[in-house]
């Protein structure tokens, strides 16, 4: 991987993180960190989704040239991971990322392929100005031009996420309606851990029943 000898491993960063990050600080550091997974429909349903792309395999159709489970790194930005799909449209590439559900905006996802797409620029020497998200359940794309806001916000995650890792603590639960969807809430407790007065509610309760 050229351009990569210049990390240490503990600070390069997965292009997944960049996705987790946006969601929730505190899913990142769980997955990232603390290696925690759990399964629930979403990721069950998520890893259905990848399956499909999930092999090395590089298929050319009516000129366009179709590879999967493409290595992608960084060395500027230190980042390192695999594009689901990139289309080779002649020599102009552009990333697929495949996700569960219907299509919807979510800028984490949005954020996850423009990281791709810095990738694949400096990897082959050329511009990437768009690419798109699959949408599984709805098999429809939402295509995905990389302004220079989302590429700025990809570098400033980026180096967030490292921050992270050296500080090796981590964040407080965002305790909201991402919660809701997030596989990791048996292990994060956001109700316990987002809101201070319930803590201290339940810690006196267990004090008093224990008189
Ligand atoms: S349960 Fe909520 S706070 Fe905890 S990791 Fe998931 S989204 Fe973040």
């Amino acid at each position: 991987m050229a351009g990569m000898e210049e990390w240490d491993d503990k600070d390069l960063v997965m292009i997944s993180a960049i996705q987790h990050y946006s969601y929730c600080p505190r899913q990142c550091a769980l997955i990232h960190l603390e290696q925690t997974f759990t399964e629930n429909i979403h990721t069950i349903q998520g890893r259905f989704v990848h399956e499909k792309v999930d092999q090395p395999d590089s298929v050319i159709t009516e000129g366009i040239r179709y590879e999967t489970a493409l290595p992608l790194w960084s060395g500027r930005l230190g980042l390192i991971g695999k594009g689901d799909l990139v289309e080779f449209h002649g020599d102009i590439p552009y990333p697929v990322e495949y996700k569960h559900g219907r299509k919807k905006h979510q800028i984490h996802d949005e954020l996850q392929l423009c990281a791709q797409a810095m990738c694949l620029e400096e990897m082959l020497d050329c511009a990437v100005p768009k690419g798109a998200v699959f949408y599984f359940s709805s098999r429809k794309r939402r295509e995905v031009l990389f302004s220079p806001i989302l590429r700025q916000k990809v570098e400033e995650i980026t180096l967030h996420i490292r921050e992270l890792f050296k500080d090796g603590q981590l964040p407080p639960a965002v305790a909201d309606t991402r919660c809701n969807e997030c596989s990791l809430s048996e292990s994060c407790v956001p109700e316990l851990v987002g809101n201070r007065s319930t803590l201290k509610r339940l810690t006196k309760e267990l004090f008093t029943v224990n008189q």
